[in-house]
């Protein structure tokens, strides 16, 4: 018997691992294949926050999360020795018309009140080119560019890596690599798994990515659905540059610098594909438009070509909670462009409503019933 059961080891298992270790619960996480094999463990790692205006409980959720992750990972590197490849190397984001430098000075103000946390102040601000020489061109600014100082990044691989030798330092929280969960009897408080074993749980967190999904829906009776995968494609570039350097981010597009001269270039967002897990021209023009933004880019050695499946919940925002018609089971699923940044807040409520204490702050609309509802309607 555990008390927890934690279903997936991408970065949403992980992180409601560390809260049950921290709440004493005794915990089994169980991953089909290996840690990070999910959308976890691509290249990426943009830590972006939402556009500072039209404040809401949304906004400041992520906003807050944001904050506390630096706290959170400073803790877990000094706790395991390890690296999780985190900085708030800021964000520049290219104006290439007039009337988008009129809005973004807009979200200047808006930053300056809905940006601060305590005594810091983070700021979205509008300057005529780059403050940085040389990183992003100047041609594609036309209008200026944004430079906003709380947008951060984090390198996917070794931030799991961390957080898993976290765990597995851990009197109470057994991770299990290889093992596939293939029934739960959500009355009972059994799991089956494809070894023929089972496991008797007090409570079960459903944290298996995209594969939460028709698990739900079954849950449920087999009626709508309530989610979807969206494909993304990505590589990683080998390039002589400073790791300090700000994400840049324009339409849909990141180049985010890691550290020792690793630069990630994302992503596509893909709602239909033949084939989930392979690259293909869509990232080879993504490769290009990277090297007109970035001249430092151009001609990189390209280290890597990764795709994965990003979890979107019907409602879009992430799905968190208990379910609705089953009190044993809860759901750490659909974190989909935004994982990364909050799934250390969504873990610790969700663990924390199994030990018997709200988070006020969990947004309505991430909770599963408001998904549920939008499956009902
Ligand atoms: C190209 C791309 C770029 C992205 N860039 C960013 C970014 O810059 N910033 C950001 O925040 N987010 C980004 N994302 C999104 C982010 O990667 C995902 O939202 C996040 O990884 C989802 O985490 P998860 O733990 O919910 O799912 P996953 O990481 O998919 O983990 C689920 C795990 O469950 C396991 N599993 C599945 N079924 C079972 C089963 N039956 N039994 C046991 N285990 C099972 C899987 O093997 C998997 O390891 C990106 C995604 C993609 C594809």
């Amino acid at each position: 018997m555990t008390d927890l059961l934690i279903i997936g080891g991408g970065i949403m298992g992980l992180w409601a691992g560390v809260m049950a270790e921290r709440a004493g619960l005794k915990t089994l996480i169980v991953e089909r294949d290996v840690i990070g094999a999910g959308a976890s463990g691509g290249v990426l790692g943009a830590l972006m926050p939402h556009m500072p205006d039209r404040w809401n409980a949304k906004k400041q959720f992520q906003f807050d999360a944001l904050i506390s992750l630096e706290t959170e990972i400073a803790a877990l590197e000094a706790e395991t020795g390890l690296s999780a490849g985190y900085r708030r190397s800021g964000r520049l984001m290219p104006l290439a018309k007039p009337h988008l430098r009129t809005i973004a000075l807009r979200h200047e103000q808006d930053a300056l009140v809905n940006w601060r946390a305590g005594d810091r102040q983070f700021y979205w601000r509008v300057r005529d080119r780059s403050p940085v020489d040389g990183w992003l061109d100047n041609g594609v600014a036309e209008s200026g560019v944004v430079f906003d100082t709380l947008a951060a990044r984090v390198a996917p691989r070794p931030f799991l890596a961390m957080i898993a030798t976290y765990l597995r330092q851990s009197q109470r929280v057994r991770i299990e690599e290889g093992r596939q969960f293939t029934h739960i009897d959500p009355v009972a408080g059994r799991a089956d798994f494809a070894d023929g074993r089972s496991e008797i749980f007090g409570a079960c967190i459903i944290a298996n990515g995209v594969d939460a999904f028709p698990l739900l829906d079954g849950l449920m009776g087999g009626s709508g659905s309530s989610g979807a995968a969206v494909k993304g494609q990505a590589a990683l570039l080998k390039a002589d540059i400073d790791p300090g350097l700000p994400v840049v981010f324009t339409d849909g597009l990141y180049v985010v610098p890691h550290e020792n001269g690793m630069v990630a270039v994302g992503s596509t967002s893909e709602n239909t594909f033949a084939t989930p897990f392979s690259t293909d021209e869509q990232l080879d023009a993504l490769l290009v438009e990277a090297a007109e933004l970035v001249p430092l880019v151009r001609g990189a050695q390209v280290i890597e070509r990764w795709a994965g499946l990003r979890p979107k919940a019907i409602g879009r925002d992430p799905m968190a909670g208990r379910h609705p018609d089953h009190p044993r089971i809860h759901v750490l699923a659909g974190g989909f462009k935004i994982s990364f940044g909050i799934a250390h807040r969504l873990a610790e409520a969700v663990v924390g409503e199994i030990c018997g204490k709200a988070d006020d702050a969990l947004p309505v609309s991430f909770r599963c019933e408001a998904h549920f509802d939008q499956m009902k309607s």
